[in-house]
C-alpha cells in the first residue's frame, strides 16, 4: 500500500488519548513509508496525524478547498498541499490518491467522508479498504448501528467484510493487507435490467 487517506476531526476531542492515537497512526504510516493523504489542515486531529507523520520523516499530502484554506488553517509544512475548488473535488482527489481509507474519531465531516467512500465501495466504484480506528470506544455506537442495519436487513451480509474496525493503527493496517472487497455489481457498467 503506497498511500492512505485519513479522515478525522478538525477538533482535538476532549481527551488527550485522541491526539496521542492520531499521532501514533501518523508515525506508523511514516515508518511503513505509506504516504498520508488528508484534508490539509493544521488543527485538531488533522494536525496531529500530519505533524506526527512529518516528524517521523513521512510524506504528507494535504488537499484543501480554497474556502477552507484560512478557516481550517492550512498546514504550512506539508510535502505537498493541493488547493482545490470544492469539497467534492477534495473528496474525489483523496479517493483517487489513496489505496485505502482510515477514519479516526471526528465529527459530522469525518462521518460524511467515511460514509461516502464506504458507499462508493458498496456500489463497486472502488475495491479499497475503509477502516475505522476505534480509539477510546468512540465508534462503539457506530459499530452497534452497523449491526442494527444488518439485523433489520438494511445492509446485506455481503457488505459486512467492508466494515473494518480496530483499536490500533497496526491492527487496521494488518487487516488492510488481507482485505478482499466483496464482489458486487458495478452499477455503472453492468446491465441491471
Ligand atoms: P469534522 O469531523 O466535522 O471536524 O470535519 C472533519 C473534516 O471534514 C474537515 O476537514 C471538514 O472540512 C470536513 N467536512 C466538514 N463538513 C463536511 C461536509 N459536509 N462534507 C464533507 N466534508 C466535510
Amino acid at each position: 500500500m503506497k498511500s492512505i487517506a485519513v479522515f478525522c476531526g478538525s477538533s482535538p476531542g476532549i481527551s488527550p488519548i485522541y491526539r496521542d492515537q492520531a499521532a501514533a497512526l501518523g508515525k506508523e504510516l511514516a515508518e511503513r513509508q505509506i504516504t498520508l493523504v488528508y484534508g490539509g489542515a493544521s488543527v485538531g486531529l488533522m494536525g496531529a496525524v500530519a505533524d506526527a507523520a512529518l516528524h517521523a520523516g513521512g510524506r504528507v499530502v494535504g488537499i484543501i478547498p480554497h474556502f477552507l484554506n484560512s478557516r481550517e488553517i492550512a498546514h504550512t509544512r506539508l510535502s505537498e498541499l493541493i488547493v482545490v475548488d470544492s469539497m467534492h473535488e477534495r473528496k474525489s482527489a483523496m479517493a483517487e490518491l489513496a489505496d485505502g481509507f482510515i477514519a479516526l474519531p471526528g465529527g459530522p465531516g469525518t462521518m460524511e467522508e467515511y460514509f461516502e467512500i464506504f458507499t462508493w465501495g458498496q456500489l463497486g466504484l472502488h475495491v479499497k479498504p475503509c477502516g475505522i480506528l476505534n480509539i477510546n470506544h468512540y465508534y462503539d455506537p457506530l459499530i452497534a448501528m452497523f449491526n442494527r442495519m444488518s439485523e433489520e436487513q438494511f445492509m446485506q451480509d455481503k457488505y459486512r467484510p467492508m466494515i473494518i474496525t480496530d483499536t490500533t493503527p497496526q491492527g487496521i493496517l494488518e487487516q488492510f493487507s488481507s482485505y478482499k472487497a466483496p464482489v458486487v455489481p458495478n452499477y455503472l457498467t453492468e446491465d441491471r435490467t
